[in-house]
């Protein structure tokens, strides 16, 4: 009955219907994963090396490095440490990383208009979307594969979430400790929060060796240790975060030098190896700087899921039509059936990976989407840049293809 009153006065907003497996904080401002144990965790642990570092390491280099007049610096690094770590850490873990809307009824309809890659003997239903679908696009051929549970079209270098139950932009990887997918739209901060941690965790260290000499001139070692414990388990945790971060944290340097995510790296998109020497990355800029200015200084792209809009009546439709993916509806053929279908099986699937003698990656206009040349904010965008050797210098060939979803989670 309070719940009833409480929603005439405040009508449902669409992320409290929301069909993937997120949680969602502060009225739908804040989202993660349902998995967010390990980030409070992370930000716990934080925390103390910081509270421990203010209390013991702070607080003896100030007085003992007061001579030199610099140390007060020590503390104000620590501030801005812990401020940044803590501010990268919750802007990875709690913002919509790139999820793609899943599409809607009309938008499936249109889909299926365009069903026509169904390959002979598939054992899908005739007229159902196909699984892949390719495109020519700057020189190169772009796979697209359908995504059963969000009835869409993947753009390049998206990819589905098991547990997020998302597809996601320019996918990279579910970081369990962030609580969050790691995509388009946090791959900057969470690059930068395993930098800052780092960094600051190699600071500490410093600090906790620095205290631990200083105090052994005046007491001795053994009673350095036994009188500021807290700097030994800093040095520990700290120890420990720097082996472990610091190789990711190179692991990803290494991964925007060559622009690729690692999903792309492990799956071997770009490698002339697996997919054939004609292969190239077509993401990749002119040279290495270029790539990290645009990771961490290029635009921020806006989010394509309209989580605090209000639920409107097409969108509770949806839902009702399917509560398990509020695209499908029951007019919409499933992939792939198992039964028996009028055309013959086909022992041989439909090719999965992209040919590695063509010259092409893949890209999809989807059914739903319509593809355009001009950047417009507001829908599902993928923007694929390409340096070319042949052109000049400023000349990079942008273009963006522009999956239009109006009118469906715009914020
Ligand atoms: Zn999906
Ligand atoms: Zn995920």
């Amino acid at each position: 009955m309070v719940k009833a009153r409480y929603q005439l006065i405040m009508p449902l907003r669409k992320y409290q219907k929301f069909p993937g497996n997120n949680r969602f904080w502060c009225c739908g401002a804040l989202m993660s994963s349902r998995q967010v144990s390990i980030l409070i965790f992370c930000a716990i642990i934080i925390v103390v090396v910081s509270a421990l570092f203010f209390a013991f390491d702070a607080r003896f280099l100030v007085v003992n490095v007061e001579p030199l007049g610099v140390g007060v610096i020590f503390p104000v690094l620590g501030v801005l440490g812990l401020y940044f770590s803590m501010s990268f850490l919750f802007k990875t873990g709690c913002i919509d990383s790139g999820i793609l809307p899943r599409a809607l009824p009309d938008e499936i309809a249109y889909m299926q208009s365009q069903g026509d890659e169904e390959p002979a003997g598939s054992g899908r239903t005739l007229g159902a979307p196909a699984r892949y679908k390719t495109v020519q696009h700057m020189g190169q051929k772009v796979k697209l594969k359908w995504c059963v549970t969000c009835n869409l079209w993947r753009p390049p270098r998206a990819s589905h979430c098991g547990l997020c139950n998302n597809c996601y932009e320019n996918f990279d990887h579910h970081c369990p400790w962030v609580g969050n997918c790691v995509a388009r739209r946090n791959y900057r901060y969470f690059y930068l929060f395993l930098t800052t941690i780092a960094v600051t965790g190699v600071y500490m260290m410093a600090c906790n060796i620095t205290v631990i000499v200083l105090a052994s001139k005046k007491m001795g070692f053994g009673d350095a240790l036994k009188t500021y414990p807290g700097s030994v388990i800093e040095f520990c945790v700290s120890g420990l975060a720097v082996i472990s971060v610091s190789g990711l944290s190179c692991m990803h340097t290494w991964l925007i030098a060559r622009m690729e995510t690692t999903n792309e790296d492990i799956k071997g998109t770009f490698n002339p190896r697996k997919q054939g020497r004609t292969v190239h990355n077509p993401y990749r800029r002119r040279n290495c700087c270029l790539n990290f200015l645009f990771v961490i200084c290029g635009p921020f792209p806006p989010s394509l899921i309209d989580r605090r809009g209000d639920m409107t009546e097409e969108y509770q439709a949806a839902l009702e039509g399917d509560n398990s993916s509020y695209g499908a509806t029951s007019s919409v053929p499933k992939l792939p059936p198992e039964s028996p279908s009028p055309v013959p099986p086909n022992p041989t699937p439909p090719p999965l990976a992209p040919d590695p003698t063509s010259e092409v990656i893949s890209m999809t206009p989807t059914a739903s989407m319509e593809v355009r040349t001009e950047g417009e904010e507001g829908v599902v965008q993928v923007t694929v840049e390409r340096s070319d050797s042949s052109h000049g210098v400023g000349e990079d060939e942008t273009q963006q293809l522009i999956l239009d979803r109006a009118g469906h989670g715009q914020q």
